[in-house]
């Protein structure tokens, strides 16, 4: 096989998605125009955007109250809209590494931000679990993948207080109860899209709440009343994220997205724990499904470079970890095939016969 993409953002994306937008992107629809110069308002346009929000909402399964919104940003403008529109008294975060740790940065400017728990003495190879939560919390932030320590909480946590979780990058790697969660938030180009724009699906009922005022812009509600439209959204990222979607929904849906990430998933693990030169960094049980951190095992570190050449040299793209974590990390998102995966297995092997 050619390259191999293992980048962790922006990332792959279905094959399918990038031919229909590469046609798209010359005549869109048939229409003799690119989509590209079409107003976001023409019915056109406004297709797509409804297709969209309702695959969105077909695929996680969204409840009733709940809206699904695309605005631009990223992830990291999220971290100051959710204080700006939730945080009255008091917040409550869970630290798993450098992306919670952003998140709660600005929420310090809003209110009272406690740090309710933290894998920070083990270097965030953990997801913390058991914890006591406040009560008195206007909302509790997690970060459900984290996508630089390869740590993934895999499954939808109970909590007294409503939950805000950053879902980057792993939304629809998995089906997600949404009804547990007021607050939904990600980047879109781990998983989605390319880069440009940020899916929130927000529960209405938890809106309105504080008593600062909002920039029209920062205020959920403007982006709820406008459908996504307050202001010019990323039109060419949305129609993207609609063929992946498209794509998502052929292949089975969520929940068969899920057992094909265990599968691939595993294959690389295995390999991992099985070959002497590797070992992973995240606990087994919270290994994420979606960025599979490594490193060389002890006694074999001085490989590490020769490692990323010979790996590069097979047509292996963006394993290099991350440098707050350093070795490998292998990103393997929906759209990651079986085949690619296994091409990286092939490669550690053979690494290790010439070595081991
Ligand atoms: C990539 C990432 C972000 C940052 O997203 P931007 O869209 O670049 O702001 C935040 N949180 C997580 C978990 C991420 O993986």
């Amino acid at each position: 096989m050619g390259k191999v993409n293992f980048n962790a953002g922006p990332s792959i994306l279905p094959k399918a998605a990038f031919e229909n937008a590469s046609k798209a992107v010359l005549d869109f629809d048939g229409i003799g125009l690119s989509i590209l110069e079409i107003s976001h308002r023409s019915k056109e346009f406004q297709a797509v955007m409804d297709e969209t929000v309702a695959l969105f909402k077909e695929l996680l399964n969204v409840p009733e109250g709940y809206h699904v919104l695309f605005v631009g940003g990223g992830a990291s403008t999220q971290f100051f809209h959710v204080p700006y529109n939730l945080l009255e008294k008091k917040a409550g975060y869970v630290n798993t590494g450098v992306w919670a740790k952003k998140a709660m940065k600005e929420a310090v400017n809003f209110g009272e931000t406690v740090c309710v728990a933290s894998s920070e003495d083990k270097n965030f190879t953990y997801v913390p679990k058991g914890y006591d939560i406040p009560t008195d919390l206007d909302y509790l932030h997690i970060t459900t993948n984290n996508t630089i320590y390869g740590t993934e909480l895999h499954y939808d946590m109970d909590s007294p207080v409503t939950l805000v979780a950053d879902m980057s990058s792993d939304i629809m790697s998995r089906p997600v109860d949404v009804s547990k969660y007021g607050l939904i938030y990600g980047g879109a180009q781990k998983n989605l899209a390319p880069a440009g724009v940020t899916f929130v699906i927000v529960r209405e009922d938890i809106l309105g709440k504080v008593s600062r005022k909002l920039p029209s812009m920062v205020d959920y509600r403007s982006h709820i009343s406008g459908g996504s439209m307050y202001n010019t959204p990323p039109v060419f990222p949305i129609f993207v994220m609609r063929e992946t979607l498209r794509w998502l929904k052929a292949l089975g849906g969520v929940e068969k997205m899920y057992e094909i990430n265990k599968r691939k998933a595993a294959i690389l693990y295995d390999e991992i724990d099985a070959n002497p030169l590797f070992k992973g960094t995240a606990v087994k049980e919270d290994r994420s499904l979606m960025n599979v951190c490594f490193v060389m095992n002890d006694g074999y570190e001085e490989l590490a470079d020769e490692f990323r050449t010979f790996a590069t040299e097979r047509g292996m793209v963006g394993i290099k970890g991350h440098r707050l974590v350093g070795g490998f990390r292998a990103s393997i998102y929906n759209a990651m095939p079986e085949e690619g995966v296994k091409a990286l297995v092939d490669v550690m092997r053979e690494f290790a016969k010439i070595k081991g």
